[in-house]
């Protein structure tokens, strides 16, 4: 779908060969390229530009050794420009003894409920006790959905599906995984199709009765330009600790990691890669800035 933008770029500077110096008008063309690559990847305009800008004061200058190939060493400044625009390196989530709670939020469809398995796995695979709350007071079938993964993992599932009250429901499951002597509670919430105040209301509620240690905001990476709108809006609302970018398996070029870490300037934390409970991935930049770069 998308041309490879190494190649492209390595095309594009292979006239630079020999030349000594790589000067302003010869990465000014070259660098029209690449931002519009990194738009083609989803990654917002303005952020776009400010990258590009950034890679002109980097490049230019830069003493283009015989022995190298330009081409290859302005690839390796936009990889690594890229790299540490989403933050450099993983950043890992945070947990306690005493005991964890892990809060998911995000909008309908979005992936949460999958992430929660997923994550819930991952971390007993660490040897933690873990126990997942079903905080979706609105969808019977999201109860329902948790349940069936937690049987897959071996998780022990809590839900009230009478309860309407989704503060009190998130609070007596963290209750019951304390007398338990769970270490760590992952808590899915309910997600809409859009967001709306009283979504948003409830989800900050529960945050402000359970003080996480950790709140995870997880957002579908084919949505591309809203998916950094509604970043955003949520960390306005919830002030969240990370990212979790899902549905990578598909042919999105992940553009929207770096919109979402420019604009709400939070880490990206996870990346979930497909349907299977094993398909999640702790978020490395570098990794990410080689699948943007194709
Ligand atoms: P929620 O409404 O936010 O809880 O979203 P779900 O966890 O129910 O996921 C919505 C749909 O996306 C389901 O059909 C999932 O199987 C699917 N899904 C979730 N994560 C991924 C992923 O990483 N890759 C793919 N291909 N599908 C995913």
């Amino acid at each position: 779908m998308f041309e490879n933008l190494s190649e492209r770029l390595e095309r594009s500077f292979k006239i630079l060969k020999g030349q000594g110096k790589i000067t302003e008008i010869n990465v000014a063309e070259s660098l029209k390229d690449v931002r519009r690559a990194l738009i083609e990847a989803d990654v917002n305009y303005k952020v776009a530009k400010t990258f590009i800008d950034d890679v002109k004061v980097k490049a230019v200058g830069t003493e283009v050794l015989t022995a190298v190939n330009p081409s290859q060493m302005i690839v390796k400044i936009v990889h690594d420009e890229l790299a540490a625009l989403m933050g450099g390196k993983a950043v890992e989530i945070n947990l306690k003894d005493s005991p964890s709670i892990i809060l998911v939020a995000g909008l309908q469809g979005s992936g949460k409920t999958t992430f929660s398995g997923k994550l819930a796995n991952m971390l007993k695979k660490k040897g933690r006790g873990v126990m997942l709350i079903a905080g979706d007071i609105y969808r019977p079938a999201a109860i329902d959905q948790l349940k069936i993964l937690g049987e897959q993992i071996g998780v022990e599932v809590y839900s009230e599906p009478e309860n309407k009250n989704a503060v009190q429901l998130v609070e007596n499951g963290i209750k019951y995984a304390k007398s338990k002597g769970t270490n760590t509670i992952i808590v899915d919430t309910a997600g809409r199709l859009a967001i709306d105040e009283q979504m948003m209301q409830e989800i900050t509620a529960i945050k402000r009765a359970i003080s996480p240690s950790e709140t995870l905001f997880v957002v579908d990476s084919m949505t591309g330009q809203d998916a950094v709108n509604t970043a955003k809006e949520f960390n306005d609302k919830l002030d969240f600790d990370g990212v979790v970018l899902t549905k990578l398996d598909g042919d999105t070029r992940g553009g929207a990691a770096i919109s979402i870490r420019a604009v709400v300037n939070k880490p990206l934390k996870f990346v979930s890669n497909g349907e299977k409970m094993e398909a999640l991935d702790v978020f490395h930049p570098e990794r990410m800035a080689d699948r943007i770069l194709g």
